[in-house]
């Protein structure tokens, strides 16, 4: 694959401990593809992160069933001021809120909680994602507190770190339990089920290594999908929404609107919801030469990605 592209692109709010999202495109036979793993993902999840961007890059993806996806509006860890205004902002109907980020007051989280409720009225939906942030009896406090804060909630993210963990936190909330990094990050996506830890699997077509892959998973979990993004630019973007376009059962609205994250992108036209609606593309879109040449990385940046790159197809 000769063509590849390392860009910075700048994020509008600090997310995940980061400012700037770094990402390598290529470009092959059947269109583009993204490969961003976050820097200190090791090689076995680097790779799956590379057979989404092949696959995206030269076998495309399968024919969707539905031509729009419905996503939630991302809520990163803000004042109740600036939360109000993302959500309003949105014209979403569901809203992620981040909460139990560390060395922050959990009354934060339950001011913004409230906000967002006021933002969405009592239709909406509330979600929250701890990204493991808790332990078990913290998650059960918490939970309790934050539910009431937003008036109920359509579930919770990840709350601890385990498995263990998260199966323990269920048998003690009334509340749903989805896993992320339980089912992204693990060598076993099914040790979930098998532990009872779940009732919604968050899904991501870049670590489960692409549309196909992320499908089979799927499949074999046999619970509720929910499709959320790595904060990728409109590229990786639209691998994920390849994936809620074509899962047989789509009953929650996915985290894919997370180009409203990003201050740039790669493509003209960035794939923004419109009232929390995501239309599927049937490509990847195409990045725009002047983009990437304006946010190109620095060149050890752009060095370190090509030999991340390279030294992970020397493993495919
Ligand atoms: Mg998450």
């Amino acid at each position: 694959m000769a063509d590849v592209s390392v860009v910075a692109l700048p994020l509008r709010t600090r997310f995940r401990g980061i400012t700037v999202r770094e990402t390598a495109l290529v470009e092959g036979p059947a269109g583009w593809g993204e490969f961003c793993p976050f820097p200190e993902y090791d090689d076995a999840e680097a790779l799956a992160w590379w057979r989404c961007a092949r696959e995206a890059a030269h076998d495309g993806w399968p024919a969707p069933v539905r031509d729009r996806v419905e996503v939630n509006v991302t809520v990163p860890a803000v004042d109740p001021v600036h939360a109000h205004r993302i959500v309003t902002d949105s014209a979403a109907r569901t809203a992620k809120v981040k909460v139990a980020e560390k060395g922050r007051d959990p009354g934060e989280d339950l001011a913004r909680l409230e906000a967002v409720r006021d933002a969405l009225g009592p239709t909406g939906r509330v979600r929250v994602d701890a990204n493991g942030g808790w332990d078990v009896d913290g998650a059960v406090a918490a939970i309790g507190a934050l539910a009431r804060a937003a008036g109920g909630l359509e579930y919770v993210e990840q709350p601890c770190a385990s498995v263990e963990e998260l199966a323990a936190v269920r048998r003690r909330v009334d509340v749903p339990i989805a896993a992320d990094e339980s089912i992204r990050r693990a060598g076993d996506p099914l040790r979930v089920v098998r532990a009872e830890a779940a009732d919604v699997a968050v899904l991501k077509v870049a670590p489960l290594g692409g549309v196909r892959a992320a499908l089979r998973i799927a499949e074999a979990i046999g619970l509720p999908c929910v499709v959320s993004s790595a904060v990728e630019s409109s590229v990786g973007l639209a691998a994920g929404l390849a994936l809620a376009a074509t899962l047989p059962e789509l009953p929650y609205a996915c985290g894919l609107g997370t180009a409203d994250l990003l201050a740039a992108d790669v493509v003209a036209a960035p794939l923004h919801p419109v009232a929390g609606f995501l239309d599927v593309p049937r490509h990847a879109p195409r990045p725009d030469r002047a983009l990437l040449e304006r946010y190109a990385a620095e060149p050890a940046t752009r060095d370190w990605w090509t030999a991340r790159l390279a030294w992970v197809q020397g493993l495919a």
